[in-house]
C-alpha cells in the first residue's frame, strides 16, 4: 500500500512560536454576528500544511512540469492567516478574512489555455451527470428552470441541457463565460449580489463549490430567496468545516502513522491548509437558509471529485482510490449513528417553504 510513502511533515504546533501578526477579533461570524472564536489551525499550522500539499503532489505526479503542481498546490486563499471556528454557532472561517479587492484581483488573475477549458469542461461534465440526475427526483417534469451560481466551464449547465432543462449560469469571470457561450451555453456575467434574476421563477439554484468563498453569504441568500418557486429547490455543495476541525484535533492527538495517512486522506479531499473562506457545517447551513425560507430535505454526504489524471504515478492514483473509500466508509458508519459532518464534503437540498 502506497501509505508507507506517505511524507510526515511536522505539523503540531508545540514549540513554535507565534508570528506578529495583528490577526483575530475584526471578523464577525456570518451566520450569528458573534466575534469569539477558538483556533483550529495556527497560521503557522496553515505554512506547514501548504508546505506539506506541495511536496504531497510533487511526488505523486509524473511530470515535473510546474503548471501541473501550481494546479494541485496553488490555492486562491494564499494569504497568511488561520483558521478559526465561532464558539457560538460553530462556523470555521479564516481569520482574517481577504478584502474585496484582494478577492476581485485573485480572481481576475485565473486563465486557462484552451485546451485546459476543454479538459475541465470534459471532467466537470462527467462530474455532474449524476449530480444532475440526482437533482432530477426533486425538479417538476417538462422544462424545469435551472440557474448555477459560479457556471465555471459550463460542465453542470451542459448537464442540464442533455436533461433537457432551461439552464443558465452566473458567473463573473469572462474568460470561462466566453468559453460557455462557445459551447452554446447561456451565462450572465455577473457575480450573484449584483444580478437581476426574475422574481420566483427558477425551479432550482445550485451552488456548487462557490458557496464556501463568499465573504458574506446574506445577499446570495437573499437572490436565492426571490428567485427560488415556493415549492422549488436550494442545492449547494461546500466543504465540511466541521470535518475539517475534528481532522485537526485528531492531527494533535493521534500517533505518527495515522496522521500520515489522515494528512494523505485530507490532502486528496483538498482540506489542508483550508483554502475556502467558510467552512459551514450541517447546522450553520441549516440556519442561514432557515432564516432565508428555506428548509432542508436532503443532505448527500461525498469525498472530492477524483484528482487523479493521466499526470498521476499508478500507485498514487490507487492511494486517492482507497482512502476516498475509506473515508466514505467511516463517514457513512458516523452517518448512520447520527454524525452526519464526518464527510469531508457535503451536497445539501433545501426547499423553498412558504412564509408565514
Ligand atoms: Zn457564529
Amino acid at each position: 500500500v502506497a501509505g508507507s510513502a506517505i511524507h510526515p511533515e511536522p505539523l503540531a504546533a508545540g514549540g513554535l512560536v507565534e508570528p506578529p501578526l495583528a490577526l483575530g477579533g475584526g471578523v464577525a461570524c456570518v451566520v450569528c454576528g458573534a466575534h469569539a472564536t477558538r483556533e483550529i489551525a495556527s497560521a503557522i499550522e496553515l505554512e506547514a500544511q501548504r508546505r506539506y500539499l506541495r511536496l504531497f503532489h510533487r511526488r505523486r505526479l509524473r511530470s515535473k512540469d510546474p503548471e501541473a503542481l501550481e494546479e494541485r498546490a496553488e490555492f486562491t486563499q494564499d494569504y497568511v492567516a488561520r483558521i478559526v471556528a465561532c464558539t457560538g454557532c460553530g462556523l470555521v472561517y479564516r481569520d482574517p478574512q481577504p478584502t474585496a479587492e484582494t478577492i476581485a484581483r485573485l480572481y481576475a488573475r485565473d486563465s486557462y489555455a484552451p485546451e485546459r477549458l476543454a479538459a475541465l469542461y470534459q471532467s466537470q461534465l462527467e462530474l455532474f451527470r449524476p449530480k444532475a440526475r440526482a437533482l432530477a427526483q426533486w425538479l417538476p417534469s417538462g422544462r424545469p428552470v435551472v440557474l448555477e451560481v459560479g457556471s465555471f466551464v459550463g460542465g453542470f449547465l451542459a448537464a442540464c441541457r442533455e436533461a433537457g432543462w432551461e439552464a443558465t449560469g452566473i458567473d463573473p469571470g469572462r474568460e470561462v463565460a466566453d468559453f460557455c457561450e462557445s459551447k452554446g451555453l447561456r451565462v450572465l456575467r455577473r457575480n450573484i449580489d449584483d444580478v437581476e434574476l426574475p422574481g420566483n421563477a427558477a425551479d432550482c439554484i445550485a451552488v456548487w463549490n462557490t458557496f464556501d468563498q463568499l465573504p458574506d453569504p446574506g445577499p446570495a441568500l437573499r437572490v436565492l430567496e426571490r428567485s427560488i418557486k415556493v415549492g422549488g429547490f436550494a442545492v449547494v455543495r461546500v466543504p465540511n468545516g466541521r470535518c475539517y476541525a475534528a481532522c485537526m484535533g485528531l492531527l494533535r492527538r493521534a500517533p505518527q502513522p495515522v496522521r500520515g495517512v489522515l494528512l494523505a486522506a485530507m490532502t486528496w479531499n483538498n482540506l489542508p491548509a483550508f483554502p475556502y473562506l467558510h467552512g459551514y457545517s450541517l447546522a450553520t447551513l441549516d440556519r442561514l437558509f432557515g432564516e432565508h425560507g428555506f428548509v432542508r430535505v436532503a443532505v448527500e454526504g461525498d469525498v472530492l471529485t477524483r484528482l487523479s489524471d493521466d499526470q498521476t504515478k499508478p500507485w498514487a492514483a490507487r492511494e486517492e482510490t482507497l482512502l476516498k473509500a475509506a473515508w466514505k466508509i467511516v463517514a457513512g458508519v458516523a452517518a448512520s449513528l447520527g454524525h452526519p459532518d464526518a464527510y469531508p464534503w457535503m451536497d445539501v437540498y433545501y426547499r423553498r417553504r412558504l412564509r408565514d
